[in-house]
């Protein structure tokens, strides 16, 4: 069975084309608000994906617009405090910039029983979870296992994912190892997601009733180019997010109660425009986001 996993130390984990980044060098500096990796042209200028996206193997019955997300952020290493969680901030901020809510970001570790408890949760909460880590080869790589019990299905290896790893490997002269095979799984509700700097493919998986479950690899260098090239264009066919708009104005040299003061208190409450503010070490920053309540009604 694919779900038994053999120990070994003979493990190939052919992981990173280019070298990986230090430990821990991608958390850090957060992202400016308007120009982070997963934003840019995303965020930007709606504009038509039609001609990259390609035809999808599993098509769901209906089309659910994408309002609510939850993050999964897997890796002991993460609840183990060795690694931050940067990835679930990225996507959330690439997320809440097109409107849609983020309900929860959740480190989890590297246990079966507690990820697809997780998986099974948001699958029946949200309209999209995304899940960031655990696509390497080895027993303890393990979300894949995890979102195919959560939706009971058998994951077996695709022959056009197998055929794409072992041309990776030999082309760098090594036979693809047994144990890389699980990078070739698919379950029948699974897309491949390709990934272009990595040996672990993604996946994008439908529900009957519309949700997506998407399972990223970790290494932000491999997540951000597949969930900004492949998977954003995708989620945007179903209808991402509310139309919400956001402007953010900065200030300098002025205190946060000022602020407030000078917004006056219906604003900062007032359900739309939702206007918030954000003191930043050397500025202040008055965040407004509006939608078209016409619009949402008849979205809703
Ligand atoms: P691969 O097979 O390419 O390694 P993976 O999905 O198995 O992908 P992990 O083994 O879970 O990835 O993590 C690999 C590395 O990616 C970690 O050592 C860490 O540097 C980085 N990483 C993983 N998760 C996160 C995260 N949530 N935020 C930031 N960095 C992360």
């Amino acid at each position: 069975s694919p779900f038994v996993c053999r120990t070994s130390s003979r493990y190939h984990r052919l992981s990173r084309i280019r070298p990986r980044s230090r430990r821990g060098q991608d958390s850090g500096a957060p992202q400016p608000a308007r120009a982070g990796p997963l934003l840019g042209r995303d965020a930007a200028t709606p504009r038509s994906y039609s001609r990259r996206v390609t035809t999808r193997q599993h098509p769901p019955p209906h089309l659910r617009p994408i309002r609510t997300a939850e993050l999964l952020a897997v890796g002991s290493e993460l609840t183990a405090g060795e690694t931050r969680d940067t990835n679930g901030g990225e996507l959330a901020r690439a997320l809440s910039l097109q409107g849609v809510s983020v309900r929860r970001i959740i480190a989890l570790p590297d246990d079966l029983a507690l990820v697809t408890a997780s998986f099974a949760e948001a699958l029946a909460t949200v309209d999209v979870v995304v899940s960031t880590g655990g696509l390497g080869p080895t027993p303890d790589d393990l979300t894949r296992e995890a979102v195919s019990a959560a939706i009971g299905e058998a994951p077996e290896v695709d022959a056009d994912q197998q055929a794409w790893l072992r041309d990776l490997f030999a082309r760098r002269g090594m036979a693809l190892p047994a144990l890389n095979l699980k990078q070739a799984w698919l379950i029948p509700s699974a897309t491949a997601i390709p990934n272009p700097n990595g040996t672990a493919p993604g996946w994008w998986v439908d529900r009957p009733d519309g949700r997506v479950a998407i399972l990223l690899p970790g290494p932000p260098r491999e997540m951000r180019p597949m969930w900004r090239d492949w998977v954003v264009p995708r989620l945007r066919e179903r209808g991402l997010g509310d139309g919400r708009l956001f402007r953010t104005l900065r200030t300098y040299g002025i205190g946060e109660s000022r602020v407030a003061e000078l917004l006056g208190e219906p604003m900062l409450r007032a359900a739309n425009p939702v206007v918030a503010t954000y003191a930043r070490a050397d500025w202040l920053d008055a965040r407004i986001s509006t939608v078209d309540e016409r619009d949402a009604g008849g979205r809703g």
